[in-house]
């Protein structure tokens, strides 16, 4: 889900008595929270992300996802199975990142998305890297 993206004016860490004081110093791109200069990144090119477990998870998963996308193509194009270590010829694309795959390393899943503002069901053909991905994206 997209939280309203409203101007955070304070760090989200909350202390028992009372919330992190120092200044704000970015605003998280995942989860919208404001934080410190000790309490999430401001990093390349407008980057900012909260220190909150899920917003690193996801962090840590682009860079990841984008090295595994560089090596699926790679290997599509020497005609095998986008995944790591597969031998077997591809057999489809998966419908969310893109890559061919063989049939072992697709499954068809269903996923919540929005459609025209309600929340509905699809049923997509993934591969087993992004069944993993969608984990981390579930967590806020
Ligand atoms: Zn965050
Ligand atoms: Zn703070
Ligand atoms: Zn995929
Ligand atoms: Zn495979």
């Amino acid at each position: 889900m997209i939280r309203e993206y409203t101007k955070a004016k304070r760090c989200h860490r909350r202390g028992r008595v009372r919330g992190c004081q120092q200044p704000i110093a970015g605003q998280c791109q995942y989860c919208a929270r404001g934080f410190c200069a000790d309490h999430g990144d401001v990093f390349g090119d407008h980057e900012e992300v909260c220190d909150r477990d899920p917003c690193q998870a996801k962090k840590a998963d682009l860079s990841h996802h984008h090295a595994f996308l560089g090596v699926a193509r790679a290997r599509n194009e020497a005609g095998r199975c986008g995944m790591p270590d597969c031998d077997t010829d591809h057999a489809s694309f998966c419908e969310r990142c893109g890559p061919r795959y063989c049939i072992v390393h697709l499954q068809e899943t269903v996923v919540m998305a929005l459609h025209h503002g309600e929340r509905g069901a699809d049923v997509l053909r993934l591969c087993v890297h992004c069944l993993v991905r969608l984990e981390v994206w579930a967590e806020e």
